[in-house]
């Protein structure tokens, strides 16, 4: 249902995402021209990319290590997201017993490891970037939602999670909104943070630690080079191409279109969306409650995640996840009418009590979604090149996990990271066009039916889940 009032609230917000949308902003790095070479080169600047740049310096000050983006460094996934960064590096408990069941245990720990070390990251680089540990309290909002919540709480307890059950009153006294009639608050295993910041505040420790960094520099092939590997790059309109021939290459390319084939089997690219309010006058905040900040998400399959920012605006997001025929990525993909329609009626079904608060931006990104829901590894090119793709929208935290694993793969060591069967095993791959687009659209389409039919899913889901097949954002 739209509500009136929804397109008022619209009318106004920027067509940009809100957390690149600041005064201050990092200049430029010139785009790279000429001869170059170097011990490692990395493909990609957005967070994967960026902490695979600053532990291979960390682990070896004198490594000659070398990074382009063909943008600027995170203006893509990594500075446009939701800012939820959660120590899960399987898309929550659930899919990691189904997927890993021998192992979860141990990923488990090295997720809760991996985000005390972006927060002791954050720290000792100084990387202002709002960085609040407020767990995330998950809600239902259909009562066949309820159960559904239970067996999560059982399930997170037998694997050590800090969750607290809350009954309707209890999550109402949280967070004030009507539609809520149970949650599950997981306390301290996911953190809030400004993305943008944190991908400016990466750059900068990379640079610091002596990373050579070109921006607007888009490699365009890959080659063997007798022991090493030949990269070219474009450098836009003005720019002279250049080359880089480099001993090792990490890929960090994300969602946009691989410089290895291969990878177009095991990936979509898919868009996911989000509104950012303006900031909330006091009143508006007492009639929210939200004292303790959780990052917030209703647990239908499609979903939605909401947060407080720093400055007190509320981000809303999710619920569409868009696939568009042939992989297609475009800037013009970005925006979409009917989906900001949808996330702002949504809100103000959630929060009636904030009608009259307006948007400031509205903005989408594309994420990389695999079948299994999490991110995974390989290597090409007898070893010299390696790989992580796959996060489906949820790698602000399991990329810096994805670097170390990535550098491990790179250096050829037997470790306990390349030894997991997360790392060794891939997704099952996505069918070729026209099936793949086929296949999506029917699944996105059964998910929306078993929402609205007590999550009764069809035998089109029941035949995916039996093969270990999904879709998800
Ligand atoms: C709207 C939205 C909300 C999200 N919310 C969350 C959230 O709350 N929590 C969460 O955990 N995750 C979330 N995600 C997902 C998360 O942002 C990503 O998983 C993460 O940022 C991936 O980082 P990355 O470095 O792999 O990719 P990106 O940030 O996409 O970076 C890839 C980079 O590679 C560069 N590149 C591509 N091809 C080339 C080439 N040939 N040459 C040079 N450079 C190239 C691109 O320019 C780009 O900068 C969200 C994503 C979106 C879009």
């Amino acid at each position: 249902m739209t509500l009136p009032h929804t397109g008022r609230a619209l009318a106004d917000a920027a067509p940009v995402p809100y957390w690149l949308d600041r005064p201050v902003r990092p200049d430029p790095l010139p785009p790279l021209t000429g001869a170059h070479t170097a011990d490692l080169l990395v493909v990609g600047g957005g967070y994967a990319g960026l902490w695979t740049a600053v532990l291979a310096k960390e682990a070896e000050p004198d490594r000659d290590v070398l990074l382009v983006d063909a943008g600027t460094c995170g203006w893509a996934a990594s500075g446009r997201n939701g800012g939820f960064c959660a120590a899960s590096l399987t898309h929550g408990l659930a899919n990691g017993v189904e997927r890993f069941p021998g192992e979860i245990v141990e990923l488990e720990r090295l997720g809760r490891e991996n985000l005390d070390a972006i927060a002791a990251t954050v720290a000792r680089h100084g990387i202002d970037c709002d960085f609040e540990r407020t767990g995330e309290l998950a809600v239902a909002v259909e009562p066949y939602q309820l159960d559904g919540l239970a067996a999560d709480a059982d399930l997170g307890r037998r694997y050590g999670r800090d969750v607290r059950l809350l009954d309707r009153d209890q999550v109402r006294a949280e967070v004030a909104s009507p539609t809520y009639l149970g949650g599950m608050w997981d306390r301290d295993r996911t953190a809030l943070l400004d993305p943008a910041k944190l991908a400016w505040g990466l750059r900068r420790a990379a640079l610091d630690l002596g990373v050579r960094i070109h921006e607007h520099t888009r490699v365009t092939g890959l080659a063997a080079d007798g022991a090493a590997l030949h990269a070219t790059t474009a450098g836009g309109a003005d720019a002279a191409p250049g080359a880089v021939r480099a001993a090792r290459v990490a890929l960090a390319t994300n969602a946009f279109p691989p410089l290895l084939r291969r990878l177009r089997a095991w990936t979509v690219p898919v868009y996911d969306y989000a509104l950012m309010t303006e900031p909330l006058t006091a009143a508006q905040r007492d009639a929210i409650g939200w004292r303790r900040r959780q990052g917030l998400a209703d647990t239908g399959n499609q979903f939605h995640y909401y947060r407080l920012t720093a400055d007190g605006r509320i981000l809303f997001g999710g619920y569409d996840a868009v696939y568009h025929y042939g992989n297609r990525v475009a800037p013009a993909l970005e925006q979409r009418e009917a989906t900001f329609r949808t996330l702002a009626a949504h809100f103000f079904t959630t929060f009636p009590q904030l009608e009259g608060l307006r948007f400031s931006h509205r903005w989408g990104g594309v994420i990389d979604t695999c079948t299994r829901f999490c991110a995974f590894f390989g290597t090409a090119h007898s070893g010299r090149l390696a790989y992580a793709a796959g996060y489906t929208g949820l790698g602000v935290g399991a990329t810096r996990f994805a670097a170390r694993v990535t550098l491990d793969l790179l250096a050829g060591a037997d470790t306990p990271l390349t030894r997991l069967d997360l790392v060794r095993r891939k997704p099952l791959p996505f069918p070729p066009e026209p099936f793949r687009a086929a296949g999506i659209n029917l699944t996105r389409w059964s998910l929306a039916r078993a929402d609205a039919r007590n999550g009764r899913r069809n035998l089109w889901l029941r035949t995916l889940d039996r093969s270990g097949l999904g879709f998800d954002s």
